[in-house]
């Protein structure tokens, strides 16, 4: 990298206290983290073991282990900790584990676990159908807001009058209670329970004090109330600390972010220092001077105002198209030309969207073409829920111990153990130093769960023993999987459940597509004992964490995700799809007025671009069997004219038999909406 500018250059020698550095997207912040991290190990005697660096997701913590492997030799940076906040809590978790409620191996239970956990817990508590449908999700979202504002249960219950609301607060203590009984954590608590923990035990407070010496955060307008407080009690008084961020891009409101962090800084830390870096070095003036109007369209904490010495660059396009169909392979084919004109990489094209649906219909069209494309975000084989089933009734006879294994299938299918039967079970299986399976084959347990659930845990765990047992040490197991899950039922229960028959069929293919995998796995084994049972599932469930590793690999591919997923990465060439009203700003943020959030997504996602920016929407997108007419998005009429190549002064040259199809195409339209009239 080429020098840094003075005012990066202040950012790195303050050291001694607390620093924010505020600036806009392309400005060099992330670089400001990576060459500082080098400069306290290099110039400022400040051991590797000794430095902490967090910031949201994996993509962005690998990548900042990267670029500071690049700056030094590699017996430096040894102990030098670069993680999310998630990996950083767990791994405190670990560290602290006598410090907290939990046991040695505990599980955490993702997104889906605590769903289904909360829809148990409303059965129990007599919630009707109807009302449990949409409160699940409310409930989820309470839940975690209460979590991350560090809100605990009896707090929740005490403040709210809404009855509603109080019901929701009382769902919060038995969700939490039943967490603690099956030994698990929820995502969430990977930051709430280390805060708590930092905040209670000042002992343990000062030991994480003096282990950390210097902290960095990146995305710091993305943190929510717990992730602030985790950084200020690992800082202390001594607040030797640089945080990050640009409150334009503050896209996690939804999630609890709140950008007012920032001025938050100042109040508690007056020795604040604040440096502002205005030269963007990623993109042409053009996609700056987009990026710049569409953004004053916000109320601002901060100004800022970013400028390039990278000239003027092309004109950003808009392009529309009839429908969405279109749209995908116009992007397509785009992509393809542009890059045999040019003699570009696949890599350095970047297709971004709203939402994860957005990507089929683009995922057809490039395959159709056999462009390489790696989507990141979206759900991959193993996080499908029937694999995640399967692979659970799998896990559990590598190890009896899985609890979050057992959770996930002891009710899949139904076997009608309501939670409180499971909440007993986990708190006889704690008195006992249990795992909740080996829990169900103890004598006791019909005393403590009645002895109907008794019967029906007892016989569930005999069955897992017995395909253990079989399964173990059988030179051809593959038959007995596939009996062992059809005996669960839960190949009917997937009949059963399925909305559509082609949602059911795509659920048993990739069951299906399991079963060959274990297959070729088996096949491929060189000899018996890799073709154990075992050997074969510990195989998949690393393939299930390698496939996780390699959506985020850096290979020659177009890029496609989410704007979300986007955030700090930067692509020479960028196309965002479906900028319309309704998808970009999504419907739900004009319903609840948070159009602003969306614009600075918007934001996000134009400041991503290098050289070259399109625009597109669709005039109609299909939406089940139909059509819906759409609009283009507000965001694009507050683009600066000058700097845009719009579709109407391209019409001209546009090719004459697609404006003909076209033309034909509305005129039908209009006829069809006569003859319905
Ligand atoms: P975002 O807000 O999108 O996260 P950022 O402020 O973190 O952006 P960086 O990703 O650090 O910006 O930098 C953007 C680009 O500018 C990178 O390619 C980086 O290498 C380059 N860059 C940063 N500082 C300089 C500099 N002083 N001279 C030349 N290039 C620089
Ligand atoms: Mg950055």
């Amino acid at each position: 990298m080429s020098q840094l500018n003075p005012r990066q250059q202040e950012a790195l020698a303050h050291v001694s206290g607390p620093l924010l550095v505020l600036a806009g997207a392309g400005s060099g912040k992330t670089s400001v983290i990576t060459q500082k991290i080098a400069h306290l190990i290099q110039n400022c005697n400040t051991p590797a073991e000794r430095i902490t660096a967090m910031t949201f997701t994996n993509k962005a913590a690998r990548e900042m282990k990267e670029r500071v492997k690049k700056l030094l030799p590699s017996e430096k940076t040894r102990g030098l900790t670069v993680s999310t906040f998630h990996q950083f809590g767990l791994q405190f978790l670990r560290y602290e584990l006598i410090n907290t409620p939990l046991k040695g191996n505990f599980s955490i239970m993702d997104a889906d676990d605590s769903k289904r956990l909360l829809a148990e817990l409303m059965v129990r508590d007599n919630l009707s159908g109807a009302e449990r449908a949409d409160m699940v999700g409310k409930a989820i979202k309470m839940i975690s807001d209460w979590k991350n504002d560090l809100v605990a249960p009896e707090d929740a219950e005490r403040t709210l009058t809404d009855p509603e609301d109080v019901i929701f607060a009382h769902l919060y203590g038995l969700y939490e209670r039943n967490l603690r009984a099956y030994n698990a954590v929820d995502f969430d608590d990977l930051i709430v329970l280390p805060a708590r923990i930092l905040k209670d035990n000042e002992r343990v407070r000062e030991k994480w004090q003096n282990r950390i010496r210097y902290l960095l955060v990146d995305e710091y307008q993305d943190t929510n109330t717990a992730q602030y407080e985790l950084i200020k009690l690992l800082v202390g008084i001594r607040a030797r600390f640089t945080v990050v961020g640009d409150d334009d891009q503050s896209i996690y409101a939804w999630r609890g972010a709140k950008p007012e962090n920032m001025a938050l800084l100042k109040q508690d830390f007056p020795a604040l220092h604040v440096v502002k870096l205005e030269q963007n070095y990623r993109s042409t003036n053009r996609i700056l001077a987009s990026a710049n109007a569409v953004i004053t369209n916000n109320e601002h904490i901060f100004e800022k105002s970013l400028w390039s010495d990278k000239g003027h660059g092309e004109l950003i396009r808009v392009l529309s198209s009839p429908d969405d169909g279109v749209e995908a392979e116009r992007v397509a084919k785009e992509i393809v030309t542009h890059r045999l004109r040019h003699n570009n990489s696949w890599e350095q094209y970047a297709v971004l969207y709203r939402s994860n649906f957005q990507a089929r219909v683009l995922e057809a069209e490039l395959r159709s073409l056999q462009v390489p494309y790696k989507l990141s975000g979206g759900t991959s084989f193993f996080a499908r829920t029937e694999i995640k089933d399967v692979m659970s009734y799998l896990r559990i006879i590598l190890n009896p111990d899985d609890d979050a294994a057992f959770l996930r299938i002891i009710n899949t299918p139904k076997r009608g153990m309501g939670s409180a039967t499971l909440e007993k079970l986990g708190l006889f299986a704690q008195e006992h130093s249990l795992s909740l399976l080996s829990a169900c084959s103890h004598t006791g347990l019909k005393s403590a769960v009645g002895a109907k659930a008794g019967a029906t845990l007892a016989s569930f765990g005999e069955f897992i023993e017995h395909y253990t047992r079989e399964l173990y040490d059988n030179p051809d197991p593959m038959p007995l999987v596939r009996q062992m899950i059809m005996e669960t039922g839960y190949i009917d229960y997937i009949k059963e459940d399925s909305k559509t028959p082609q949602q059911e069929k795509n659920r048993l293919d990739n069951i299906e597509s399991l079963y060959s995998s274990i297959h070729a796995l088996i096949d491929r084994a060189e000899d018996d004992d890799e073709k154990s049972i075992e050997a074969v599932i510990r195989k998949l469930v690393l393939l299930d964490m390698l496939e996780q590793q390699q959506e985020e690999e850096n290979t020659n591919k177009v890029n496609l995700m989410t704007l979300h997923a986007a955030k700090g990465l930067e692509f020479d060439f960028v196309y965002i799809i479906g900028v319309e009203e309704d998808i970009l700003p999504h419907r739900n943020s004009i319903v609840s007025e948070t159009v602003e959030e969306e614009r600075r997504l918007m934001y996000v996602g134009i400041t991503r671009a290098r050289h070259e920016l399109t625009l597109m929407y669709a005039q109609k997108r299909r939406a089940g069997k139909e059509y819906r007419q759409t609009t283009p998005s507000r965001f694009l009429d507050e683009l600066p004219s000058d700097h845009i190549d719009y579709p109407a002064k391209r019409q001209k040259s546009a090719d004459p038999n697609k404006v003909a199809t076209d033309y034909l195409a509305n005129i039908q339209a209009m006829l069809a909406a006569k003859r319905k009239g």
